[in-house]
């Protein structure tokens, strides 16, 4: 049967070009490699009925996109780990303290913390975070990391420390190897005063549980949807005659494609059809292996003592943050996940645990359950977030987040720094520009 448009993978990106397609009247089908939507928005439900985010979890209030679909389907944001009373702790192998300034600064450091991140921001505002490559100086802002810009404006070692723990706390890749121009892009689309908001970036949260989003706009697309089918081969013809193989060899046939696959993936189709310009753009993007572990507790226990459960840590973990009454969140970052793995599968959870009752205390070592989702190397997602390493912003070049009809592009990773946000924002607008190109 030939379809109008068919849409690669049932993530929130794919999820939301298809629903904004079908409601244009286009004839729609999405394929999904998984046998489940969401990609990586996923979630279990505790026996006693508390739902467990083991993906994409929070969103800020600058994600404008994300919030008007939840709108849209219904569904109620409400404060996250952001409103929560208490102090953020900080664990590194010397110690554990709780709130600012963090145990290892001494005279000076805060008064540098201070002047860096003014500078940052002040810098930042002249990205245009829609055409960084517009930027006089690009070429030099991307070859440099954000520590080797820190260390050159003369911040302390107990600075750049400071930011490397905050960095591995979004388990986003080490500072050391993310690009100036890439970091001063992200901030520019969501500016605020310190260098991560986290109100502006994680101060909500969907109440119905992140991964119902994914859930209800598949509802909404009953019948035009397949699981279990894995894309291998593309084959885009401008005369609209598109077509695309499944694993197993089914071929389906469609006016146009709209890929929202991540970026690992995106690289182990065949794609036939597409200019070299856009592929070589594609294929250069990269993500950040990470792995998330949850921990349910019956209650909040770290509230005794004062801490609100939001952490950075220099352990295996790399954060950890409450994402429900007595449920824990924590990020294994990149630069550990070799740890991680190399970990024999029996010892994970109880090591993980032994770093949380580090921070909060023995209750730690007995939750009701634990989860732990290697997502940097599971086969669809290959990774966690877009990451951009030194040079990445101008290697992948100005065709970033763009199309070329009959091929559609969407996906977290075609917004400046991955996210919900980016799924959403980007799946609508590939639906719009579908539509409008009829
Ligand atoms: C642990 C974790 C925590 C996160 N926390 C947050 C957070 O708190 N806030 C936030 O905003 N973001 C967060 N993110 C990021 C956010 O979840 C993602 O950026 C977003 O969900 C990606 O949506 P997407 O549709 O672009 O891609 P995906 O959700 O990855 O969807 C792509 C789909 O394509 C499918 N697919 C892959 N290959 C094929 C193939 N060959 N054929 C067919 N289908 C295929 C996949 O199975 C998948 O369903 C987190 C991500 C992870 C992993």
């Amino acid at each position: 049967m030939n379809h109008d448009v068919i849409v690669l993978g049932a993530g929130l990106a794919g999820l939301a070009a298809a629903r904004d397609l079908a409601a244009g009247g286009a004839d729609v089908l999405v394929v999904e490699a998984r046998d489940r939507v969401g990609g990586r928005v996923e979630q279990t439900a505790l026996p006693d009925g508390r739902l467990v985010q083991l993906g994409g979890e929070v969103v800020g209030s600058a994600h404008t996109a994300y919030t008007a679909l939840v709108a849209e389907l219904g569904l109620s944001l409400v404060p996250s780990y952001v409103a929560e009373p208490g102090a953020l702790a900080r664990a590194t192998p010397e110690g554990v303290s709780a709130g600012d300034p963090p145990h290892w600064f001494g005279p000076g450091d805060d008064a540098s913390h201070r002047k860096i991140t003014a500078a940052f921001a002040a810098l930042a505002a002249t990205v245009d975070p829609d055409d960084p490559w517009s930027h006089p100086q690009a070429t030099a802002l991307d070859r440099l990391s954000v520590a080797g810009w820190l260390r050159d404006e003369g911040a302390s070692p107990a600075v750049v420390r400071l930011w490397e723990i905050g960095q591995l706390a979004l388990a986003d890749g080490s500072y050391e190897r993310t690009s100036l121009l890439a970091a001063l892009r992200k901030h520019a689309a969501v500016p605020g005063v310190g260098h991560y908001e986290y109100e502006a970036w994680e101060g909500l949260r969907v109440a119905e549980g992140s991964a119902t989003v994914a859930l209800r706009m598949a509802a909404g697309l009953d019948g035009r949807i397949r699981t279990g089918a894995p894309v291998e081969a593309l084959v885009v013809r401008r005369s609209g005659d598109c077509s695309v193989r499944l694993a197993g060899g089914e071929t389906l046939t469609a006016a146009a494609v709209v890929s929202a696959l991540p970026a690992g993936p995106l690289r182990s189709l065949a794609v036939t059809g597409v200019g070299e310009e856009l592929l070589t753009s594609l294929h250069h993007q990269r993500h950040a292996l990470a792995a998330k572990f949850v921990a349910a507790y019956d209650r909040p226990f770290w509230r005794d003592r004062g801490l609100s459960g939001l952490s950075e840590c220099e352990g295996v973990l790399g954060s950890t943050w409450p994402q429900n009454e007595g449920v824990l969140s924590a990020l294994i970052p990149p630069e550990r996940y070799g740890v991680l793995l190399g970990t024999p599968a029996h010892l994970r959870t109880r090591e993980l645990l032994a770093e949380i009752a580090r921070l909060y205390g023995d209750q730690a070592h007995r939750p009701r359950a634990a989860h732990l989702r290697l997502w940097g190397t599971d086969p669809w997602t290959q990774g966690y977030v877009t990451q951009w390493a030194p040079g990445d912003v101008m290697a992948v070049g100005p065709r970033h987040g763009t199309h070329e009809p009959p091929f559609y592009v969407c996906g977290s990773d075609q917004w400046v720094a991955g996210y919900m946000e980016g799924a959403v924002r980007t799946g609508r607008g590939a639906a719009k520009e579908a539509l409008r190109r009829g």
